[in-house]
């Protein structure tokens, strides 16, 4: 049964717990709405978002008539040891709606005010950091990436207080709310907090639940169907950290409480996207471990599934036990085949060469060493012709590939590169770059393209959040506005200072 009060505890034998949104005290505006995700997810007409219902709505201002809102019990393991308790801290889910598509999506306030889950938090968030996750869940969803969506972003007068840098500078903000959905908000935490308090039962049933709505393919007659299950997740969080990388994405907090159990990208924080290609990039500042840097998530992705198995492990005999270990091992091959697959399509390469991965890590070594921006160089050797490439002239709007062209090896890689690119059969250079541009991004969200969204936005200007939400719904796609706004040239010299931290 669930529990109805919101004060802050520890919460046993139940998965949810009722909890209501805290309404604004004062004017709430509407910063961005994603018109796709009202439409094509929640079948709702755009113009909706100019009524008060709304607002009142998207903001946790009013609840439905007949819904029950409610936070989520989870746990999970924080830079790498377990935290207990944590849960739906700061977030409510106001509902789950089934689309003309038959799709079942849930949908969640984020920043809407305390719960049992709160800890020590007043169950906020602030404009920047929902202004990042509401740009930047959206833009991976349009790189192809699986993720949780963002429907709409509202912006309160509320004050909610924060040291952004943990250095005693506590600075007042605005409340904001995120409505955040997604097909299902379960992480590697909720199954871990069953496990640790040894509600076994209750784990079972939720176990089943997902498996059932969200594996399909998996019967619920077989008894290897959490095996089944784990297998499931082991490949496919080892495909999308494959996916984060091969687009320079560094998630930031990479806890087994953001680790979602459908292998979508959740929980937005200090995320960050890499400009020059470092595999030491770490974005969050306050993760001084340097735990969650790029080049470790692949290595954080096995951890964290070996606290799924752990969690699992009660639930197993010790047959499924021994076959859980074993596919956990092949979680490497796994990663390692995905990720050489998503960069030979980088480069554009077709069917096998025996050569391609040293090709792949040569070209990230030369960027490495000259510091070329990740996203650049890719999308620049998807727009430069090989004869350009040939004849080592790299024009000057190539920036990205002239830096690397900077390399002693430089010429040697590309020698080897136009002998691969020759093998491709039935190919054309223009196929070739048709090819490549279709998936080397000319836009991501760069720290100083949603800071200069922010700051506009702190002063109630949402010219900056619409730009780069227009902006980045095609993100393959070179756009006028795009190229005048500088966000395919080297980030602007302020850039280099800027920082971001957890606090949100
Ligand atoms: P995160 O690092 O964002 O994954 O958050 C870790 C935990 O802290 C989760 O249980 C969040 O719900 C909780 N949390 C983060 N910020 C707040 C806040 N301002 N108020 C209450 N809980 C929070
Ligand atoms: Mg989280
Ligand atoms: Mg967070």
């Amino acid at each position: 049964d669930p529990i109805q009060e919101n004060y802050v505890r520890q919460v046993r034998d139940c998965i949810f717990s009722v909890a209501y949104p805290t309404p604004f005290k004062s004017r709430v505006l509407l910063v961005a709405v994603s018109k796709v995700v009202l439409e094509e997810i929640l079948d709702l007409d755009v113009s909706i978002t100019e009524t008060d219902d709304f607002l009142q709505f998207v903001s946790g201002g009013k609840v439905g008539i007949g819904f029950v809102p409610l936070a989520h019990r989870y746990g999970g393991h924080q830079f790498g040891s377990w935290a207990g308790q944590l849960g739906d801290g700061r977030a409510h889910m106001i509902g789950v709606y089934t689309n003309r598509y038959g799709e079942r999506w849930e949908l969640q306030l984020k920043g809407s005010g305390k719960t049992p889950y709160s800890r020590d938090g007043d169950g906020r968030a602030v404009l920047r950091s929902s202004v990042r996750e509401f740009l930047c869940s959206e833009a991976m969803h349009y790189l192809g990436i699986p993720t949780s969506r963002a429907a709409s972003l509202v912006v309160s007068d509320d004050d909610v207080w924060r040291d952004q840098f943990y250095n005693g500078n506590v600075k007042k903000e605005r409340g904001a709310v995120v409505l955040r959905v997604a097909k299902s908000w379960f992480r590697i935490g909720s199954l871990e907090i069953l496990a640790h308090s040894g509600e076994l039962d209750l784990q079972r049933s939720l176990l089943d639940f997902i498996i059932q709505e969200h594996f399909p393919s998996i019967s619920m007659n077989d008894s290897n169907r959490y095996l089944d299950f784990f297998s499931r997740v082991v490949s496919e969080t080892a495909n999308l950290i494959a996916l984060w990388m091969s687009v320079g994405f560094a998630h930031g907090v990479c806890n087994t409480d953001n680790f979602s159990l459908l292998s979508i990208t959740i929980d937005y924080g200090p995320f960050g996207f890499m400009e020059s290609y470092d595999p030491d990039f770490v974005p969050n500042t306050s993760d001084d471990e340097r735990r969650y840097k790029i080049g470790n998530q692949a290595n954080v992705g096995l951890f964290n599934l070996d606290k799924l198995l752990q969690a699992l492990k009660p639930l197993l005999d010790s047959r499924q036990k021994q076959l859980a270990f074993q596919i956990v091992e092949g979680y490497s091959s796994h990663y390692y085949l995905h990720f050489t697959e998503l960069f030979k399509a980088k480069l554009g390469f077709l069917g096998e060469g025996e050569d391609d991965y040293y090709l792949i890590a040569f070209l990230l070594r030369l960027m490495e060493d000259t510091k070329a921006d990740f996203t650049m160089t890719f999308r620049q050797l998807s727009e430069i012709t090989q004869d350009q490439l040939k004849e080592l002239h790299i024009p000057k709007e190539y920036w990205a590939l002239q830096d690397l062209a900077k390399h002693k090896f430089f010429s040697d890689w590309v020698t080897m590169y136009l002998l691969r690119l020759r093998r491709n059969k039935g190919d054309s250079d223009s196929k070739r770059r048709k090819r490549m541009t279709s998936i080397n991004p000319r836009y991501v969200l760069r720290n100083w393209m949603a800071e200069s969204a922010i700051r506009k936005a702190e002063m109630n200007d949402f010219s900056g959040v619409h730009l780069l939400q227009q902006v980045l719904q095609h993100p393959f796609q070179r756009q006028s506005v795009a190229e005048k706004a500088g966000y395919a040239l080297h980030p602007p010299t302020w850039a280099k200072d800027l920082k971001v931290s957890c606090s949100s």
